[in-house]
C-alpha cells in the first residue's frame, strides 16, 4: 500500500518532483497552510509541513493514520511535540538547511549597522551630502560576542576571523574544544557584555534565554556597542531596548525577530534611524528552501524505507531541559 503524503505549505518544484516519481509514495501537494484539506489529512500518513501550520492535538486527532511529521524548518515552536510524543508521531525537521542565509543574514545587519548604511541613504533620500553625519566604525580589530555558539553562531564566529575581528563567545551547554576548534574565547556572560563592540544572539527560546537582554544588563553594556539578534524575539526584552536606545546606551541595534510577530507598525523601535529592523527574513532565501525542502523529502523517503530517523524533536540536546513546559515531554 501506498503511503500518502500531504504537503502543507510551499515545497520546492524540484522536491516535489522526486517525491513524486517515488513508487511508494502518494504525494498531495497542499494548497495554502490555512486551507488543509480534511479529507486527505485524515488519511494521511506524513505530513509536510513549514511554521505556518500549527500542530496541536485537535489535528491529531483528527490524522489517525498520521506517522510522520517532517517540518522543513529550524524552530519547531509551532509544534505540540507533547501531543505527538502522546499520539506515537515520529516528528523530524531540517535545522542545517538554513545555517548560511541565517548567518550571512547576520553579516548584512553588523555591516549595515558597522558602516550607516541605512543612515546613508536616508540622507540622500532628504537630499543632504553630509557625510560626517555617518560616520561609521571598522570591524577589523573590534571584538564580536557570540551568545550561542551552535550551528549558526559557529558559522558567524568562522566569518568574523575573515574580518580581523576577535571573538568570544558564552555558551553554557557545549564543549571547550569546541571554543578552541574555532578559534573563540569562551567567556561568561556578562563578561561578554561588558567586552564587545558587537554582541550577536545565536540562542533557541527557552526558559534560560527568555529576555537575557534585559535593562539592568543594557545599563552596564559596553558603551557604543552594536546590538544583533537573528534568533527569537523572546530573547531580547524591547521595552528596555527602547529605553537603552534612548538613553544612548547602545551605538545602534539589528533585529529580525520580535516578542510579537509581525511587528506591531505603531512599535516604539522604528523611531530610531539607527535601527534597522527586517521581518524574520533570516531562512528567506531560494537555496535555504531549496535545501529544506530536499533534506525534509530525503527524510520522509528514508523513514518509509527503512524507518531511519534524523534531526528527530524532541532535540536530544542538554539545553532542552530550559524548554518552556508547553515544549516539553511529560
Ligand atoms: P543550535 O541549536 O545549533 O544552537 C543554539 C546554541 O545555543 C547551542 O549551542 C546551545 O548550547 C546554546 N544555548 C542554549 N541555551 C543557551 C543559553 N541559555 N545561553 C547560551 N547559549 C545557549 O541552533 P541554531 O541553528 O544555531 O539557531 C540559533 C537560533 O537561531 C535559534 O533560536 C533558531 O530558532 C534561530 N534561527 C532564526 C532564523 C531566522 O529566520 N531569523 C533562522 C534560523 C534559525
Amino acid at each position: 500500500m501506498k503511503k500518502k503524503v500531504l504537503i502543507t505549505d510551499r515545497f520546492a518544484a524540484d522536491s516535489l518532483l522526486w517525491l513524486q516519481r517515488q513508487g511508494n509514495l502518494e504525494v498531495v501537494p497542499g494548497d495554502h497552510p490555512a486551507k488543509l484539506p480534511m479529507d486527505q489529512l485524515v488519511s494521511a500518513h506524513a505530513l509536510l509541513i513549514r511554521s505556518r501550520t500549527p500542530i496541536d492535538e485537535k489535528l491529531l486527532q483528527k490524522a489517525r493514520q498520521l506517522q510522520v511529521i517532517i517540518s522543513a524548518t529550524s524552530g519547531f515552536d509551532h509544534i505540540d511535540l507533547e501531543a505527538c510524543t502522546k499520539w506515537g508521531v515520529t516528528v523530524m525537521h531540517t535545522p542545517g538547511a538554513n545555517v548560511e542565509s541565517a548567518a550571512q543574514l547576520t553579516w548584512a545587519l553588523a555591516l549595515n549597522a558597522a558602516s550607516r548604511v541605512r543612515e546613508a541613504r536616508a540622507l540622500i533620500e532628504s537630499g543632504e551630502w553630509q557625510r560626517d553625519k555617518v560616520i561609521g566604525m571598522e570591524l577589523s580589530g573590534r571584538t564580536l560576542g557570540l551568545v550561542g555558539l551552535g550551528r549558526i553562531g559557529s558559522r558567524v564566529a568562522q566569518h568574523a576571523q575573515a574580518f580581523g575581528m576577535k571573538v568570544l563567545a558564552y555558551d553554557p551547554y557545549i564543549e571547550d574544544r569546541r571554543f578552541t576548534e574555532l578559534n573563540v574565547q569562551k567567556s561568561p556572560y556578562e563578561d561578554l557584555l561588558r567586552h564587545s563592540d558587537l554582541v550577536s544572539f545565536h540562542v533557541p527560546k527557552t526558559l534560560e534565554t527568555e529576555h537575557m537582554l534585559h535593562r539592568g544588563l543594557l545599563e552596564r553594556l559596553a558603551r557604543g556597542l552594536i546590538l544583533i539578534n537573528t534568533s527569537r524575539g523572546s530573547v531580547v526584552s524591547e521595552a528596555d531596548l527602547v529605553e537603552a536606545l534612548e538613553k544612548g546606551w547602545l551605538r545602534s541595534a539589528a533585529l529580525d525577530v520580535f516578542e510579537q510577530e509581525p511587528l506591531d507598525p505603531a512599535s516604539a523601535l522604528l523611531k530610531f534611524p539607527q535601527v534597522l529592523l527586517t521581518p524574520h527574513i533570516g531562512a528567506n532565501s531560494e537555496d535555504a528552501f531549496f535545501k529544506a525542502s530536499q533534506a525534509a523529502a530525503e527524510k520522509l523517503v528514508n523513514f518509509f524505507l527503512d524507518g531511519s530517523t534524523s534531526d528527530t524533536l524532541p532535540p536530544r540536546v542538554p539545553w532542552y531541559g530550559a524548554l518552556p513546559p508547553s515544549f516539553r515531554l511529560p
